[in-house]
């Protein structure tokens, strides 16, 4: 009987998943053997991630659980921790055994970027993960508490954001709509409360955002309260705040770094060729030393026609998880492979409630005209994962944000 090659994907982020959810479409029978493989049971929807991490909306509405996207008689499930990937034995071990394989697909997502900055690992919160934003909502809270309690001790309510790209952009509009129901809440003058994003460029949102669309956002952004510190660098993140590159030192209850990103570490330790931890690929998106490992989403770089790679996004992982699942079946079908060209369809930043800006194809979006935008692109692509029930699921009967008690968590123990 013929072996039916078999198929490990690990990690259920964007790219991952949708290799999973596009294979689980496309095979034939006994076509592919394919396995998912991922840290938790569910998939986290990051660029929501946020809104949780501020408080304004509840983490579950940012997440699916994956045995609700599979069909497990064409896609197993593996709930596991990969710990090494070894592509000379075509094989990865899990926290809980060893599982081999004809193809890889490595979709295992991003690790916060420290350029060594001293403090940084130690002492920043980071917008990563389910539980990383629990944690940081918590912080948040437990501040107005420890402001209510001390109010003179201490510079609790100054929040730091450290890097004003998308997520840093993102996370202040949310927090700065949160500020005056904690302020109520808590018996709080609005006044007592800070909110610093501190960026190294000269402007708020990444590189190659239009500089007039950038300036929109940050006048969002400072008539919510938000205070720029703009062509300034973090130094140094201690205890109690940050050191800035001007030498000022910032107090601060709470400091949170979406100042970049690199691949998943795992890729380096298994001797792949990367570049800031992401693994440079061929045309087909397959690792350059090993044509049986795709690479996706935050782990791969992928050249632009001047050398450099994309930035990461969810919009090229999930079109890189689209020719991932094609070239697999073309593989096996004995088809030629098809190239990845990426379609770049714009970006929009949501600026907090009622407020967005971006660009898309070659239109500038602002205001509440940007936030219908926003919520396209959010439903295409929980259809894309989960039809239609997802969508209504997650767009009209959400959770609402609610309070999840304010004990202190781990972060708070070790600060
Ligand atoms: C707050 C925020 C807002 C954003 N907004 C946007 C936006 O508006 N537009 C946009 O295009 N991009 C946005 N991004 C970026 C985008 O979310 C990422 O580029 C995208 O998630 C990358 O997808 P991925 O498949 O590479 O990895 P991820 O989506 O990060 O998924 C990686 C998966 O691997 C799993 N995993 C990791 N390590 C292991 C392990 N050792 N074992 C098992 N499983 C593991 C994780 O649990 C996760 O499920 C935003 C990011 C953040 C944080």
């Amino acid at each position: 009987m013929k072996k039916v090659p078999r198929v490990v994907i690990l990690g259920a982020g964007y790219g991952g998943l949708v290799t999973a959810i596009r294979l689980q479409k496309k095979l034939r029978y006994n076509e592919l053997d394919v396995t998912l493989v991922n840290k938790h049971s569910y998939h986290f929807i990051t660029t929501h991630l946020h809104m949780p991490a501020a408080g304004t909306d509840h983490p579950d509405n940012a997440r699916v659980p994956i045995n609700n996207l599979l069909n497990q008689s064409k896609v197993k499930f593996v709930k596991s921790t990969v710990l090494q990937i070894k592509p000379e034995e075509k094989s990865v071990v899990l926290e809980d055994g060893i599982i081999s394989y004809d193809y890889l697909v490595v979709g295992l997502g991003s690790e916060m970027e420290t350029f060594g900055i001293p403090g940084l690992k130690e002492y920043a919160m980071a917008i990563r993960s389910i539980n990383s934003v629990r944690l940081i909502r918590r912080q948040i809270e437990s501040m107005f508490a420890k402001f209510q309690e001390e109010p003179h001790s201490g510079d609790y309510l100054t929040f730091v954001v450290g890097g004003a790209g998308f997520t840093g952009t993102e996370f202040v509009g949310e927090l700065a709509d949160r500020i005056p129901a904690l302020c109520k809440e808590y018996g709080v003058e609005r006044s007592s409360v800070r909110i610093y994003n501190v960026e190294a460029a000269p402007a708020a949102l990444p590189p190659g955002f239009p500089a007039d669309m950038a300036q929109y956002g940050m006048n969002v952004l400072r008539r919510k309260g938000v205070t720029y510190k703009l062509s300034t660098s973090i130094k140094e993140i201690t205890r109690d705040g940050v050191l800035l590159s001007n030498d000022e030192f910032i107090q601060a209850g709470m400091v949170v770094w979406s100042g970049g990103i690199r691949g998943n570490t795992l890729l380096e330790q298994a001797g792949f060729d990367t570049t800031r931890g992401r693994v440079k690929v061929d045309e087909y998106l397959r690792s350059l030393q090993y044509p049986d490992v795709y690479i996706t989403g935050d782990c791969s770089a992928v050249l632009n026609g001047e050398g450099k790679p994309y930035p990461a996004s969810a919009q090229i992982a999930v079109q890189q998880g689209f020719n991932v699942a094609a070239n697999l079946i073309n593989d096996v079908r004995s088809r030629p492979l098809r190239s990845f060209e990426y379609d770049d369809k714009g970006t929009v930043a949501s600026l907090g409630k009622g407020e967005a800006v971006g660009v898309i194809k070659q239109w500038k979006v602002t205001g509440k005209f940007a936030v219908l935008m926003k919520k396209v692109i959010d439903m295409r692509y929980l259809f894309i994962i989960g039809g239609l029930p997802l969508v209504l699921q997650k767009a009209v009967f959400k959770k609402k944000a609610g309070h999840q008690g304010r004990r202190t968590g781990e972060f708070m123990q070790q600060h």
